[in-house]
């Protein structure tokens, strides 16, 4: 999935270490950007490739070590909202990417799963829950609810667990679970994530309640320096939590307001609300509305060294692309 959001970004870092990177997309138009990166002249190979076709993924892991698993359709809503559009590539994709691992003989895998796995919870929890790895959505309410992108990141993420216990698994895995990924953009599309900051222009209000956040270049990382480990280090054969922060949407509009203002963008930024919804949404995400969701990210900082931008900083430079890439105008 390197020519997607993340994928991107975990590619531009290998790359910059020095790393030999195989990258997949499933038109070579979308990896176009990629080739601009540091050291992709000599050191990047981009493969097409399909979640939802066996054997797809063969020849682009043909001499791996490592593989970062971040592709899954990401949206939420709309008219192709439907369970089958996202679980098939989601669950039928990782079975095909874990399967060309093995095939490989693949030795290390970091898989984006996503807090969608760990606090979908609709209200199970009250505000002093401390989300830890420990926990999972409730995925019976998750399919009621008809909440299809968070089934099918779910529903992957077991999979993925339990194909690391088969006896014929050649590769030790680690699971990321991101919250909400924003900050500096290397794709020149808008993917879902970066639209939730491009939304604050002409809302009407501010919703009353706090959203995690976590950058872009931060969750890279974690996929990263999880496939440097020593095969017999600790952090293996674990999820990871990753989470910068969980601030109310009115900083969040505030901070977006100010950037815009400070880019010559005063119009834009006048558009941005200041004022915050009276009505409380229905819990769902982690803590119920309007309080901040309690998270203990401390297994990401101890044993995959993640020390995290601040929130802050991430609109800031997301702000940044859209108005560079055009998507605030
Ligand atoms: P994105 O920019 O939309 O990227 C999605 C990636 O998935 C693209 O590389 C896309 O490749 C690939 N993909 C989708 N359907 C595919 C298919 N049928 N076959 C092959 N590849 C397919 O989204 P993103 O934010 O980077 O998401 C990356 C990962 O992070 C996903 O697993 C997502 O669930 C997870 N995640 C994201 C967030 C967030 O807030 N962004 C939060 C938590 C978890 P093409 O080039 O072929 O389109």
């Amino acid at each position: 999935g390197g020519s997607g959001y993340l994928g991107s970004h975990c590619v531009q870092q290998l790359l910059e270490k020095g790393y030999t990177v195989h990258a997949t997309t499933r038109k070579l138009e979308k990896a176009e950007h990629l080739k601009q990166l540091k050291h992709a002249d000599i050191n990047l190979k981009i493969f097409v490739a399909d979640l939802l076709t066996p054997g797809s993924f063969d020849e682009a892991f043909n001499g791996c070590e490592s593989v970062l698993h971040t592709a899954s359709p990401f949206f939420v809503g709309g008219d192709n909202y439907q369970k089958d559009i996202l679980l098939k590539p989601a669950l039928d994709g990782t079975r095909n990417v874990l399967e060309a691992c093995r095939k490989a003989n693949v030795k290390r895998v970091a898989l984006t799963a996503s807090t969608a796995c760990v606090y979908v919870w609709y209200g199970k929890y009250d505000e002093t829950h401390v989300m830890t790895e420990a926990d999972w959505s409730d995925e019976e309410a998750v399919v009621k609810d008809e909440n299809w992108y968070t089934h099918s990141k779910i529903e992957a993420e077991k999979f993925a667990w339990e194909f690391s216990k088969r006896d014929d698994c050649t590769f030790k895995l680690s699971v990321m679970n991101p919250c909400l990924i924003i900050g500096p953009m290397l794709q020149p599309v808008l993917n879902t994530s970066c639209k939730v900051i491009c939304n604050f222009v002409g809302m009407n209000e501010i919703a009353n309640e706090c959203k995690a956040f976590v950058d872009v270049r931060d969750v890279a990382e974690a996929h990263v320096n999880q496939i440097e480990k020593d095969l017999n280090d600790e952090s293996w054969g674990k999820r990871y939590c990753l989470v910068g922060g969980s601030p109310h949407f009115k900083e969040v509009a505030g901070w977006v307001k100010t950037y815009l203002s400070e880019n010559d963008m005063g119009a834009a930024a006048e558009k941005v609300p200041t004022t915050v919804s009276s009505k409380l949404n229905p819990p769902k995400l982690g803590a119920p509305p309007p309080h901040p969701l309690k998270y203990d990210v401390s297994r990401s900082e101890t044993l995959l060294g993640i020390k995290y931008k601040p929130v802050e900083e991430s609109i800031r430079s997301n702000v940044a692309s859209l108005i560079e890439l055009g998507f605030l105008k």
